[in-house]
């Protein structure tokens, strides 16, 4: 079972990895976006990791450190990564509700739950060059196991680079969007990779 503790820890080693690797997604949105997604997730996870830091009583169950986290990314993200990010954890977390502890297949359930939040919010699909390429595949793997997860997301982020972009600001270049890899496919691996690290300890 998962309680509060597990997941404070994966917010912290999210913001830890979105730390180490800002100025590679800035620049993985550079020919494709505008040049901040490295700079919007450092502002929103570094708020995270403050908010749950803050909370005193702190959150008392893992739907509650999840709210937390996703309602501090829609308020301090300005981007299009921020609402769709803080919808993933928001509706995760009110997925998981008021427990205490959650078990792992609870945990499958409400990230797929919260990863078609995400597609219905921003109207994207599979194969759009956007964080669902990450996450979708990621979210089905998790049947198997968090690092498999964490791999399939990868995988998917990687599998970005030769597909055009349908949806978010890298679909204003059309064909010339063909050739890089999607920034927030990116970052949803980087989450996916925290979620593992939280579980291997
Ligand atoms: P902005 O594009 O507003 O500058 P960011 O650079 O922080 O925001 O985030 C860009 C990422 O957001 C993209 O790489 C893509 O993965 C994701 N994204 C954009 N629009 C959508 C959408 N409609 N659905 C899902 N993901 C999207
Ligand atoms: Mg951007
Ligand atoms: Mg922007």
């Amino acid at each position: 079972m998962r309680d509060a503790d597990f997941f404070r820890r994966w917010m912290v080693a999210a913001a830890a990895a979105v730390e180490r690797e800002a100025q590679w997604l800035t620049e993985l949105d550079s020919p494709i976006g505008d040049a901040d997604h490295g700079s919007n997730l450092l502002r929103g996870f570094t708020a995270v990791r403050a908010a749950l830091d803050a909370q005193d009583p702190a959150p008392a169950g893992p739907g509650a450190v999840l709210q937390l986290a996703g309602r501090t990314l829609i308020s301090t993200v300005g981007g299009a990564s921020g609402p769709l990010y803080g919808t993933l954890l928001r509706r995760t977390g009110k997925e998981l509700g008021d427990a205490a502890e959650v078990s792992d297949e609870e945990l499958r359930a409400a990230l797929d739950a919260g990863v078609a939040a995400v597609a219905g919010l921003g109207g994207a699909a599979p194969g759009d060059k956007t964080m669902l390429d990450a996450l979708v595949p990621g979210v089905a793997a998790l049947g198997t196991s968090y690092r498999a997860a964490a791999d399939a997301a990868e995988a998917g982020a990687r599998a970005t680079v030769p597909l055009q972009a349908r949806k978010g600001r890298a679909s204003y270049l059309g064909e010339r969007s063909v050739g890089h890899q999607d920034p927030g496919a990116t970052s949803s691996a980087l989450l996916l990779g925290a979620l593992a690290d939280a579980a291997d300890g």
